[in-house]
Parts: structure tokens; C-alpha cells; sequence
């Protein structure tokens, strides 16, 4: 059940011991860099005491590129990947064969504690590429010893072939594109519960709720489990769910999580909600000290019955700049998603439209419904109708206008999902 038991349940005192020398180690690595050259403190005595050290932020990345984070020679550095932002100059992070080498194990150690094993077959359907989604699983999945596919998002039929036909196990998928996936299974008559060899999925990359789980589990018959990961730190491998599926452990011997105030920048107790600073632990090409990742989430407190001793974030809400102001209402696409996805008519998409009209904001929300719903009479459609604006109404203190619209009818990209368009 353990990938590496000794640090997997290693005793909480003696993780923090070595958390702490890590961080004095990474002082120093980082040092070596253009950007921490200047770093004022040398070394901490404590965990608590890494409150001290300065913030890094995504803006500090940019500003830094190419190499001023560089903490290596260049001739060391072995590999290179960029963030998926699209605004702007890219971030680049580096990466030496030891650091491709501690991230790989990282991704083995989070496959196998959801019960991946070298017999089954692994469709990784993520995008390879800069993007660490794609290559990041590729290699953990190979040091698994698990055969891969490395088929990577897109052209559907073909992805559905080697589902049924090469006995596919376990796969790695956007949850956004997973549920567009499923809608191309009735035009080949296949049927994922009963034609398919499929149990497993790892599904990340982007915000999404418990409800999309569960839709996701449901319409497959399968378990999916939660992946957390950003470039800045490695990739995916940075936090996992287990099989409890009650939140996401952080790999502790790698990165040291915080969770901040984003105003105050203090950082909060656990169990309150916040950003998620993330510290790297052993990252020798690029280290980064307190980086604040605009994930929003929290620390639970207690332990796992899964014996895994690495305390775990609850599932991202979302990031610091998703937050929508309607009319002075702070609002998280993921309430919306949250709320619609628990109705039972409701299809597999949905988007989120906002302008605004005599100086209001209008927020339109257009989903997507069942095939059989939309056959339906005029009458259930805007009984439906009514219904979601009820419960929107309930969960977010506003009136959204609400437009069904057919199964597989709205836009969906090969990368994450982009379903907030604000024209305002
Ligand atoms: P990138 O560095 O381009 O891979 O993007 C990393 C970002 O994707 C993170 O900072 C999160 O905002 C988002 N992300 C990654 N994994 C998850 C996840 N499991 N749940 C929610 N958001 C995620
Ligand atoms: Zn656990």
C-alpha cells in the first residue's frame, strides 16, 4: 500500500526535523541564484521562523526570466518546463537528473497509493509538452513499472479504441475533458461500464468539485482521484488524495506548505481557509522559498487513516484571481459548479457568461442538459429551468439568468478548461 512506508508514515517529529534542515539547506542552494543571492537570513532555527523569510511571487518569476533563479550551472540542468499561462512572459523552471529523478518517484509513490501496480495498463491522456501534466506522470508511470500510453488529450474515437482494446486500467485526464469524453461512447456503442477494463482515474490539473468527481465516477464506474500539482514546484506530484479520498496529502519531505492571509499575509491556523505558499525541500536547480500559488484551500487538521503521516489540503476552491465581484458579491465559479452538477438532469459542461447591463452585472450561466431532458417537453425544460435559478439563488445571494442548451454543444479546448468569460 506504501510506495516508500519509512517516509510515508514517517513520526510527524522527525519529518519536522528534517523539514527544517531541508529549508536551511534550500537558504543555501538558493543563494547560489541571481534572485536569493541577497537574502538576508542564513538559516532559521525553527519551522515557525520561516514566516521571516520573503515571499516569492509568479510576478518575481517573470521578472526573473531566463535564468535568474537559476541555482546551477546550466550545464547541469537537464530539463526545462513552463507554466501554462497565456498572458504575458512565460515562467520557466529547470530541473537537474536528481530533480527529475526525486520528481518521478514522487509521481510512482502517489500512483501506487491509489492502488496502481505494474499489471495494470496506463492511458495517460494529458498533454505532453511543456505542460508537466503529460511528462511528469509519463516517467513516474515508468518507474512504476506500469505500461504507458502515451496518447496525450484529444482525437476521441482513438482515445476510446485503445480504452477497449488495449484493456486500458488506469487513465490520466482533465476532469473537464473527461466528461467530454464520455459523450462520444454512445456514437460507438460502447458502453465504459461494461465494455471497458477502466477503474482508476487521476484527474487534476485544474479546479474542479467534489460533485465533477462524482459524475466522473459515476458515468465510468470507476474511482477518480484528486492530483495537485503546479510547474513552479515540479509538476503534478506535489499533493495527492489517498484512497480515503479526504484530501490531498503534500508530499512533506519535498515541500513545506503554508497557508497565508492573502491580504494580511499572515499565516493562518489549520483548518482556515487561504493561500497555499508552498516552500521546495530538496529542489537543486531551481529552489524557491515561499511561493505564494494563489490555490485556495486549507490545512485539515488530524491524521489519515491511511497512516500517512503528511498532512493534507482540502480540494483547491479555486485561485485568488478567479473570484468574480457581481454586484458586490464575491463569487467562485466552483459554487456555481457545485450547486448545478448536483442536479441529476444536468449534462457534462457549462459556462459562465458575465456583463454588464444599466450599470449591472449579469451573470448568464448556460449548461449543458441530458439528451433525454432536452427531448423533453417545453414545460420540464423550464421547470428546470427555474430550478437552478432557485438554487444558484440559495447558494450565491444573486438571480443568474440560466440558458439549457444540448449535450456537447458548448466549447471545450485540449488544455484546461476555460468556462468564465467576463466581457465587463
Ligand atoms: P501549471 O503550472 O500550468 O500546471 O498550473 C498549475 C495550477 O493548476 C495550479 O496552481 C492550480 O491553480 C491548478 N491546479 C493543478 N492541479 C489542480 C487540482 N487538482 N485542483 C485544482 N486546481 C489545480
Ligand atoms: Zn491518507
Amino acid at each position: 500500500m506504501y510506495w516508500e512506508k519509512d517516509l510515508e508514515t514517517l513520526d510527524r517529529k522527525e519529518l519536522e526535523r528534517r523539514q527544517l534542515e531541508q529549508i536551511n539547506w534550500t537558504i543555501r542552494q538558493a543563494r547560489n541564484s541571481s534572485f536569493y543571492s541577497g537574502l538576508k537570513i542564513n538559516r532559521i532555527d525553527s519551522l515557525e521562523a520561516i514566516q521571516d523569510l520573503p515571499l516569492t511571487t509568479k510576478e518575481d518569476l517573470r521578472n526573473q526570466f531566463p535564468y535568474g533563479f537559476l541555482a546551477v550551472d546550466r550545464e547541469r540542468v537537464i530539463r526545462l518546463h513552463s507554466s501554462s499561462g497565456t498572458t504575458g512572459k512565460p515562467t520557466v523552471v529547470f530541473h537537474t537528473r536528481e530533480d527529475i529523478d526525486r520528481w518521478q518517484n514522487l509521481i510512482a509513490r502517489s500512483m501506487y497509493a491509489v492502488g496502481v501496480r505494474k499489471n495494470d495498463v496506463f492511458q495517460n491522456i494529458m498533454g505532453y509538452g511543456l505542460f508537466t501534466g503529460g511528462i511528469g506522470f509519463h516517467y513516474g508511470a515508468e518507474l512504476l513499472g506500469v505500461m504507458t500510453i502515451p496518447i496525450g488529450p484529444g482525437n476521441s474515437k482513438r482515445q476510446i479504441w485503445f480504452l477497449k482494446h488495449l484493456r486500458t486500467s488506469v487513465v490520466h485526464i482533465l476532469p473537464s475533458y473527461a466528461l467530454r469524453l464520455y459523450t462520444f461512447f454512445d456514437e460507438l456503442n460502447i458502453d465504459p461500464k461494461k465494455d471497458l477494463n477502466l477503474k482508476i482515474a487521476l484527474i487534476g490539473a485544474e479546479p474542479h468539485s467534489n460533485e465533477i468527481r462524482k459524475k466522473i465516477e459515476e458515468l465510468y464506474g470507476i474511482k477518480a482521484y484528486n492530483s495537485y500539482g503546479l510547474s513552479e514546484m515540479c509538476g503534478p506530484g506535489v499533493a495527492f488524495e489517498c484512497t480515503q479520498q479526504a484530501g490531498l496529502h503534500v508530499w512533506e519531505d519535498h515541500f513545506y506548505p503554508e497557508i497565508i492571509d492573502p491580504d494580511s499575509m499572515q499565516v493562518l491556523p489549520e483548518g482556515e481557509e487561504g493561500e497555499l505558499v508552498l516552500t521546495t525541500l530538496s529542489r537543486e536547480a531551481m529552489p524557491i522559498i515561499r511561493y505564494r500559488t494563489r490555490d485556495l484551500t486549507s490545512l485539515i487538521p488530524g491524521n489519515c487513516p491511511c497512516g500517512r503521516t503528511h498532512r493534507r489540503i482540502s480540494r483547491i476552491k479555486g485561485r485568488n484571481d478567479d473570484m468574480l465581484i457581481i454586484n458586490g458579491v464575491n463569487i467562485f465559479p466552483i459554487q456555481i459548479e457545485r450547486t448545478v452538477m448536483a442536479i441529476p438532469e444536468i449534462g457534462n459542461n457549462y459556462l459562465i457568461e458575465i456583463r454588464k447591463k444599466d450599470y449591472m452585472d449579469k451573470l448568464l450561466l448556460k449548461v449543458e442538459v441530458n439528451e433525454q431532458v432536452f427531448q423533453g417537453t417545453l414545460s420540464e425544460l423550464e421547470k428546470l429551468q427555474r430550478k437552478i435559478i432557485v438554487e444558484l439563488r440559495e447558494e450565491l445571494d444573486l438571480t443568474p439568468e440560466v440558458k439549457l442548451v444540448e449535450s456537447a454543444s458548448l466549447p471545450v479546448s485540449d488544455g484546461k478548461a476555460k468556462r468564465v468569460y467576463d466581457f465587463r
